[in-house]
């Protein structure tokens, strides 16, 4: 698959990009796919070959490569006002509308929003707003921020500090009153024996013990992706945020919800906190809120929160934070039309349509492959974990690298999927059909059943 040319474009890649998120052992033998372009939920690499992108490009892309809706918002928004900022009192009227629609279709009845690049920028400002409140409410200690291992809420110094994932170690992190708690995968962390309920019960014990030794007016806000993304599609355990949303309240310490991926139609339902039952006193926006067209977050603020804010930055004069590319019309006016396209043109319909055949194609590939040990889905993001044994869900040696494994095996498929730990985590398009679907349930049963014969 590789071309060996000094020229190539694996070869130019290698010289002059610095991978991110990358197994290089993976990208020096086979080389990176270059792509062109996309078509639907394929992308087209260099040489000619399409790939089913059973990941939505990375969670985003969730109407296609190439919307013809979107482009034109684009375009449109582009020709008539194509670039501006949000300072100093001035506001594109594109901007000033999205932030209407999205309080419109947040799970809050009013509100206020903030815009910034990218998902790990709003998590970043979500922190800030809080440390913000804790000064000018006279509680400057209010500082500490909870989240979970196995929780993603991106790579700046601050949201790579809620981020619970052991590689932010190597860059000295988290920041000092960053802590994570228990990941809420019942799979993998409950004791043996215990339901779901029962851990859900446990977990919510174990954060009010933290507040508690923590000290409860140290602690500034608990943020939670509703459905686990980056930490392996993992869905709540049953009555999870039941147990965890009261504890919160009892202690006045907001609940942000990180609907990064979640939001918009992910799970089956607008945002992920509806799917999971909760109502959070914030949320986070970014990936699909421009169907992966331009690079946009968004922090919506809740009644509560969006009213003390407000106040807090009115006994100063102002809000001192931003971003130059905040809330920019091309991006708003490119939301405005990719929210119209979730909800009003049939795409979050085709999750829910799809979300029995998605669920199913996993559990049947769990039946076909004695080493899988668990699926997990909820509406459109899912996943497989690998297992040396199902019995005791042992894992492979690490050596193995078997999720890379399969991952590039699936690449000589023409399928792209992503290996997260031991697991596949698959995020379709939205505007997938019932047989590109199957047609990748069939490449991943090919590669599956290729690898495991290699490493059984
Ligand atoms: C991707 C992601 C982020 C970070 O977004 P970036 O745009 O990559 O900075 C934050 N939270 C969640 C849940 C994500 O999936």
């Amino acid at each position: 698959m590789r071309d060996h040319a000094p020229n190539s474009w694996e070869n130019r890649a290698d010289r002059f990009a610095l991978y991110g998120f990358t197994d290089l052992p993976s990208v020096q033998s086979r080389g990176a796919v270059v792509v062109t372009h996309g078509e639907g939920p394929h992308v087209v690499d260099v040489h000619g070959r399409r790939y089913l992108d059973a990941n939505s490009g990375l969670w985003n892309m969730v109407a296609g490569f190439d919307h013809p809706g979107l482009i034109a918002a684009a375009q449109a928004q582009y020709a008539r006002f194509p670039g501006y900022h949000a300072f100093f009192g001035r506001i594109a009227d594109r901007t000033v509308e999205l932030s209407e629609r999205l309080v419109e279709v947040s799970p809050f009845d009013r509100g206020r929003v903030f815009y910034t690049n990218s998902g790990s920028e709003a998590n970043d400002t979500m922190v800030k707003i809080l440390w913000f409140l804790g000064h000018l409410e006279g509680h400057p200690e209010r500082r500490k921020i909870l989240t979970r291992w196995g929780g993603y809420h991106g790579v700046t110094a601050v949201s790579a500090s809620m981020t619970g994932k052991p590689y932010n170690a190597l860059f000295g992190l988290p920041l000092p009153g960053f802590i994570h708690l228990t990941c809420p995968h019942h799979w993998r962390f409950a004791a043996a024996g215990e339901s779901e309920e029962a851990f859900s019960t446990r977990l919510a014990r174990e954060l009010e013990a933290t507040i508690i030794r923590e000290g409860p007016d140290t602690v500034a806000g608990f943020f939670a992706e509703p459905v686990l993304g980056a930490g392996g599609a993992i869905p709540p355990p049953k009555g999870y945020f039941q147990a965890v949303a009261p504890v919160l309240k009892r202690y006045g310490i907001p609940l942000i919800s990180d609907e990064v991926i979640c939001g918009f139609g992910r799970t089956g339902e607008v945002w992920g906190c509806q799917s999971c039952g909760f109502m959070p006193d914030a949320i986070i926006a970014s990936k699909n809120l421009t169907a992966g067209f331009f690079p946009m977050g968004a922090v919506i603020l809740g009644p509560g929160l969006a009213d003390r804010v407000q106040a807090a930055a009115e006994k100063v004069e102002e809000f001192p934070h931003g971003f130059t590319a905040s809330g920019h019309p091309v991006g708003a006016a490119i939301a405005l039309k990719a929210i119209d396209v979730v909800l009003n043109e049939g795409l979050i319909d085709n999750v829910r349509r799809l979300a029995p055949r998605f669920a199913a194609g996993l559990a049947a590939l769990m039946d076909r492959h004695a080493n899988i040990g668990e699926w997990r889905a909820r509406g459109l993001m899912g996943a497989l974990e690998a297992v040396r044994d199902r019995a005791s869900k042992a894992p492979f040696e690490a050596g193995l690298s078997v999720s890379e494994r399969i991952a590039n095996s699936c690449i000589d498929h023409g399928l792209i999927c992503r290996p997260l730990g031991q697991a596949i985590v698959l995020a379709p398009p939205f505007i997938m059909t019932d047989a590109q679907m199957d047609e990748m349930f069939d490449k991943l049963d090919a590669a599956l059943a290729r690898v495991f014969a290699e490493v059984a």
